[in-house]
């Protein structure tokens, strides 16, 4: 996928335009969302900027993150049971693929053209379209094989 790397005058302009105030801590959620493109948990967002804000606390970033969702500039990914992700969300139309081996979460595809098909009386909110299975390192890897192994071994 083609990412252009949003400045802090982009992102302070896209919270404007939703009608949300461009505080410090949501511009720095919004900047590691946006340009990780790593599809971080709230726990890799805290520990990324951290560094920026010696104060933050968790409940800062979920409140940012939260208020950012509403306003519709971060997607929320349940592709991680039990492990909320997050994603920039003005984006062409994507889908997710993570791997079972590392956890990572890929960008995915979709078809040209991709949309729902209409569905008479609903009314549509979002469709996810999630992959599951292998990367390429992970297909490619040794160890992940011997991983498999030993947990095997362990357990007979
Ligand atoms: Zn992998
Ligand atoms: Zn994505």
């Amino acid at each position: 996928m083609n990412h252009h790397i949003l400045t802090d005058t982009e992102m302070v302009d896209m919270m404007r335009k939703a009608g949300l105030r461009p505080s410090a801590q949501r511009l720095a959620v919004l900047r590691y969302v946006g340009n990780s493109h790593s599809h971080p948990d709230s726990d890799e967002i805290y520990n990324e900027i951290l560094h920026g804000f010696p104060s933050l606390s968790r409940s800062t970033v979920y409140n940012s993150l939260h208020a950012l969702v509403e306003a519709g500039l971060v997607r929320e990914l349940e592709i991680d049971a039990g492990n909320r992700h997050y994603d920039l969300a003005p984006q062409p139309p994507h889908a997710h693929f993570i791997c079972r081996g590392c956890g990572t979460i890929f960008d995915m595809p979709l078809p040209d053209g991709f949309a729902p098909v209409d569905m008479q009386g609903f009314e549509i909110d979002s469709v996810d379209v999630y992959g599951k299975g292998l990367c390429p390192a992970c297909t490619a890897s040794p160890t992940d094989t011997k991983l498999n192994t030993n947990i095997k071994n362990t357990t007979e």
